[in-house]
């Protein structure tokens, strides 16, 4: 909203955290951006609300108290079955005319792209996308949010010091969800909030999930990927079976997705998914800046490369100096001796 004076400004309190419902189910990155949230809000002695739209999600709203929220405000509609950005728009914004949220932090998903600009348009208040990390101007409640900036060489921390609500996605995976405590208490405000005609613009008749191009890297505990280096289609095939024998998912660098050797739903960087995996092996992937956005918070880094000099393989917490059609079928041999 446009902010005429500093009284103004100080009237927008706490952070929410919109959670991303998909089929009338919370889905887990909700739990991140509430984990997000509880620091900032922690860092400005505030609140942390989460905001919860969709069909029968008022069951599930409790849940989200453990993971760190102090209230969460359920809008449970019929009429919000399926997704409509304009319909949640209308009502996001009614929230925010409501309770005036200093943040609003929302998932950079495909939902989440569709309705976060939508909403700051309404509201007249900037949107940063994507942010890889988030802080808080201790001095004026200004979210610090970092992202990276021209094709991912530089990262640029933005502030929207003259607006309010402050509104930023975050992808899945980039920020921590705090452990699970059911002891914590909280409360549960259930809203009928009218969103005007935009509910009559569109009907969702049926919903189909395309499950043969989704590839769930995201919550992969173990993750072998592949970059240039894997030379060909054949060369994922190797990875394919090392995959299944250690119960890995395959990921790959944008070069491999490039040469058409796998598809795009694997593709792991600033222009694919981000994974928090608990074992990443990169296999001939030199470690491009754009690539290490997408996997370097990963618990415990592998790489294989030729060459020992390459980013990856200087992040990495074990390098192995080798080419991997050598290294790989020796640690499947190796495997298949236990
Ligand atoms: C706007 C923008 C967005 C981008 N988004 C992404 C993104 O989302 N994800 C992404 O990955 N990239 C992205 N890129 C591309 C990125 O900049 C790099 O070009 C890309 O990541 C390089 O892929 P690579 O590491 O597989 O290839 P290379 O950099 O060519 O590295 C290949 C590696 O394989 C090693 N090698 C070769 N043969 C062998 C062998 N036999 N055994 C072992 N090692 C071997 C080499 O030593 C080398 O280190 C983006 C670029 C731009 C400009």
């Amino acid at each position: 909203m446009i902010l005429t004076d500093k009284d103004h400004k100080d009237s927008f309190r706490n952070v929410w955290a919109l959670a991303e419902v998909l089929s009338g189910e919370i889905q887990p990155v909700t739990h991140e951006l509430i984990g997000a949230a509880r620091a900032l809000a922690d860092a400005r002695g505030s609140e942390v609300w989460a905001a919860v739209l969709g069909e029968g999600t008022a069951s599930q709203a409790e849940e989200l108290i453990a993971y760190g929220a102090d209230k969460v405000v359920v809008v449970d509609e019929a009429a919000l079955r399926g997704f409509s950005d304009e319909l949640e728009c209308g009502i996001v914004e009614g929230l925010i005319r409501k309770y005036k949220p200093e943040i609003l932090l929302g998932a950079a998903t495909a939902r989440g792209r569709a309705l976060m600009p939508r909403i700051a348009v309404k509201s007249v208040c900037g949107l940063t996308a994507d942010c890889t990390e988030l802080g808080i101007d201790p001095q004026n409640g200004d979210l610090l949010q970092t992202r990276p900036a021209f094709g991912g060489n530089i990262l640029a921390t933005i502030r929207s010091s003259n607006h309010r609500p402050q509104l930023a996605t975050v992808r899945p995976r980039v920020m921590k969800a705090l452990p699970k405590d059911a002891s914590r208490k909280g409360e549960v405000i259930r809203e009928r909030i009218e969103a005007g005609d935009a509910g009559k613009i569109k009907q969702i008749l049926e919903i189909f999930q395309d499950k043969e191009s989704v590839v769930n890297l995201g919550h992969a505990q173990i993750i072998v990927s592949g970059g240039r280096g894997v030379k060909g289609p054949q060369g994922f095939e190797l990875l394919r079976g090392f995959a299944a024998k250690i119960g890995a998912a395959v990921g790959a660098s944008r070069a491999a997705i490039d040469s058409g050797w796998i598809s795009y739903s694997h593709q792991i960087g600033q222009t694919g998914q981000t994974v928090q995996a608990k074992v990443y092996i990169a296999c001939g992937i030199s470690g491009q800046i754009q690539h290490l956005v997408g996997m370097q918070s990963s618990d415990l880094i592998i790489a294989i490369d030729k060459n020992p000099d390459t980013p990856m393989m200087q992040l990495a917490d074990i390098a192995i100096v080798g080419d991997l059609f050598e290294v790989i079928p020796e640690i499947i041999r190796e495997i298949d001796k236990v």
